[in-house]
């Protein structure tokens, strides 16, 4: 569902990207790591359609939705409105409501932005992305900023989901464990290109011992 070629993107003298090769096939979770100013968050602006001034050859389905690090919801609408944001065509409220029940927030509809704890309002990103039934997810450090236990359970949900909606995603994250759990395959983002590509079995849990988290860990 979404091939890339040779994306560039430079700010002034700096190459942040140098040549990025991509893909994500329909159904597939592929994760990118890459330590802090690697341009992960870059990659996913220039793939999204967010940046204009980049290089390089890229497809994206027409159902693409991004899930940012912050949740950036409106603060002024209510969390249905901010998951309706856009939508048209019948039934906006019904799909809405289902949105949110998926995320575990059928009853936080009608709640303001603000009277959301973080990992709810993540969730409801979630949802705005969700209802527009994508065909590929673009997430960046989705469940970054959440604690520990509630990082577990938004990635439980994100595999639940996953399972349900048959969705791709790229998922950037500094998580090496979350990468391993969530992923099939695992990027590592360096120099501006990408640098390895670490295959993953999909399974219950990784183990610590798996020879993949070593061999990220000595490059991360
Ligand atoms: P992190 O893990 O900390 O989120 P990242 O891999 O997402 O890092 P990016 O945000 O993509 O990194 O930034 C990559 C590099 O590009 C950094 O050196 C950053 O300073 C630079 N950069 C990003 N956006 C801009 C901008 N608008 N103007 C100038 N430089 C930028
Ligand atoms: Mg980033």
């Amino acid at each position: 569902v979404l091939t890339a070629r040779a994306v560039t993107r430079s700010f002034g003298p700096t190459v942040v990207l140098a040549g990025v090769d991509l893909t994500v096939a329909a159904g597939e979770t592929v994760a990118l790591l890459g330590g802090s100013g690697s341009g992960k968050s870059t990659l996913l602006r220039v793939l999204a359609g967010l940046d204009d001034a980049a290089g390089g050859h890229w497809t994206l389905p027409g159902a693409a939705a991004v899930v940012f690090q912050e949740h950036r919801l409106l603060p002024w609408k209510r969390a249905a409105d901010n998951v309706a944001l856009g939508l048209a065509g019948p039934d906006v409220g019904g799909r809405v409501a289902r949105a949110l029940a998926e995320v575990g927030l059928a009853d936080r509809g009608r709640a303001w932005p603000a009277e959301l704890s973080g990992g709810q309002a993540q969730r409801v990103a979630v949802a705005r992305a969700l209802v527009r039934e994508p065909d590929l997810l673009l997430l960046d450090e989705p469940f970054g900023a959440l604690d520990a236990l509630t990082r577990l359970r938004m990635q439980g949900l994100l595999r639940r989901l996953r399972a349900q909606h048959g969705f791709a995603a790229l998922l950037v994250t500094h998580d090496v464990e979350e990468a391993l759990l969530l992923a099939d395959r695992v990027l590592l983002l360096d120099g501006g290109v990408i640098a390895e590509e670490i295959p993953v079995r999909l399974g219950p849990a990784p183990s610590p011992d798996d020879p993949a988290f070593g061999a990220l860990r000595r490059r991360l």
